[in-house]
C-alpha cells in the first residue's frame, strides 16, 4: 500500500479586504476566498500535479504546505501531525523536510551572494556542518544539477534563466527534503530549457526518492511529469485523478476545456476546442452552488443551488460535478427537461 506523506484536509484560506479611508485602515466584512475547502493526500515518492488558471488558489495552497501562508481553517498533516500545531523545534525540523522551488529563481537569489554562498545558506541556518563540509555538499549538488563546480564563486546575474532555476533546485535539495513544492518552476523558461529542467527533476526524484507537488497552469508539462493530477477552479478541487485516467476519461467540464486547449503537434489531428464563455466569478463573492456554473453549458438549477462535493466517480478518480455524483439521477432528469445533452465520453490517447 502507498504511504501517505502529506494530507491536506478541508483547507480554507480567506484574506480580509482592507481599505484606507482618511488615512486609517478599515477591515471590511467581505473576504477574498482564495482557497475554499481543498482536500487531498500526497503519497511518498509520487508527483502530484495541481493545475488551474491564474488566481485559482493553487500557489496559495502550495505556500500553506510549506508554512508560508496561514490557513483560515483546515489542517495540513505531515506524517500524521498537523504542521500548524508544531512547536518551534518541530517547525525547525519541518523546514528541512518541506522545501519550495519558486517560479522566479532570480528573485530568490540574493544578488550580493555568490551562488555557492546561496546554496550553503540553508545549511548554515540549520547548523548542519563545517564550512568545508557545506562547501563540499554545495559543489556536489551543483554537479547533480548540471552546474560546473568552478562556477561556485559566480553571482546570479552571470547565469541564464535555466541555470538559475537549476541553482534553485540545488538549494532546495541542500537539507535533504522529503517534499518539494514546485510552484511553476519552468513557466518562465524557453521550451527547450523547460524540458532540460523537467528531465533533471525527474532524474533527481528517482535518485533521491523525492515527493513533488508540482503547481502549473500548463497541462502538457503536468502530463509529462506527474503521476496524479488535481484540477482547481476558483479555490475548489474539481477533479483529482491518476494521470492516465484523467487524460483518457476526463469528466469535469472545466477539465475538458483545459485539456481541449493543449496544442497537439500533429497537423492532421483534428480536435474540437472548447471555448469557455461567461465570466469567472469574483472570489470575493463566489456562487452559492457550483463554482463553475456561470461558464458551464450543462448547468441546471441544481448546479446554481447546491455545491457538488468531490466524490469518487471510479477507482482513483474523483470529481465534483452533479452529473457524476450522488445527485446524478436528479441532475440528469433536469438536463433532460431542459434538453441539455449529456457530455460525450472522450479522452486523449
Ligand atoms: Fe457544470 Fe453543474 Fe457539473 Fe458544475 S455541477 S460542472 S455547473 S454540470
Amino acid at each position: 500500500m502507498k504511504e501517505i506523506i502529506l494530507s491536506v484536509k478541508d483547507l480554507v484560506i480567506h484574506y480580509p479586504i482592507k481599505m484606507k479611508v482618511n488615512g486609517k485602515l478599515w477591515s471590511q466584512k467581505n473576504r477574498v476566498q482564495a482557497v475554499n475547502g481543498i482536500s487531498f493526500d500526497v503519497y511518498k515518492g509520487e508527483t502530484l500535479g495541481i493545475v488551474g488558471e491564474s488566481g485559482c488558489g493553487k500557489s496559495t495552497s502550495g505556500r500553506a504546505i510549506v508554512r508560508l501562508e496561514k490557513p483560515t481553517s483546515g489542517q495540513i498533516l505531515y506524517k500524521g501531525e498537523d504542521i500548524w500545531a508544531y512547536d518551534k523545534e518541530k517547525l525547525f525540523e519541518y523546514r528541512k523536510k518541506a522545501q519550495m522551488i519558486f517560479q522566479d529563481a532570480y528573485s530568490t537569489l540574493d544578488p550580493r551572494f555568490t551562488i555557492g554562498r546561496s546554496i550553503c545558506e540553508p545549511m548554515v541556518i540549520h547548523k548542519m556542518g563545517t564550512r568545508e563540509e557545506n562547501e563540499k555538499r554545495a559543489k556536489e549538488l551543483m554537479r547533480e544539477v548540471g552546474i560546473p563546480e568552478s562556477y561556485y564563486e559566480r553571482y546570479p546575474h552571470e547565469f541564464s534563466g535555466g541555470q538559475r532555476q537549476r541553482i534553485g533546485v540545488a538549494r532546495a535539495l541542500t537539507l535533504n527534503p522529503d517534499i518539494l513544492v514546485c510552484d511553476e518552476p519552468v513557466s518562465a523558461l524557453d521550451v527547450s530549457v523547460q524540458a532540460q529542467v523537467l528531465n533533471l527533476m525527474k532524474d533527481l526524484q528517482e535518485r533521491m526518492e523525492l515527493t513533488y507537488i508540482f503547481i502549473s497552469h500548463n497541462l502538457s508539462v503536468v502530463r509529462h511529469l506527474c503521476d496524479r493530477i488535481g484540477v482547481i477552479y476558483l479555490g475548489n478541487m474539481v477533479e483529482l485523478s491518476e494521470k492516465r485516467e484523467l487524460f483518457s476519461n476526463m469528466l469535469h467540464p472545466y477539465t475538458r476545456a483545459l485539456i481541449s486547449a493543449i496544442p497537439i503537434p500533429d497537423p492532421e489531428y483534428k480536435r474540437e476546442k472548447i471555448i469557455l464563455e461567461g465570466d469567472v466569478p469574483t472570489p470575493i463573492n463566489p456562487p452559492k452552488g457550483c463554482p463553475f456554473a456561470s461558464r458551464c453549458i450543462y448547468a441546471t438549477k441544481l448546479c446554481w443551488e447546491e455545491k457538488p462535493a468531490l466524490e469518487v466517480a471510479c477507482e482513483g478518480h474523483q470529481v465534483a460535478c452533479h452529473i457524476y455524483g450522488s445527485k446524478k439521477e436528479i441532475m440528469q432528469g433536469l438536463m433532460k427537461e431542459a434538453k441539455i445533452p449529456l457530455p460525450k465520453r472522450e479522452g486523449l490517447a
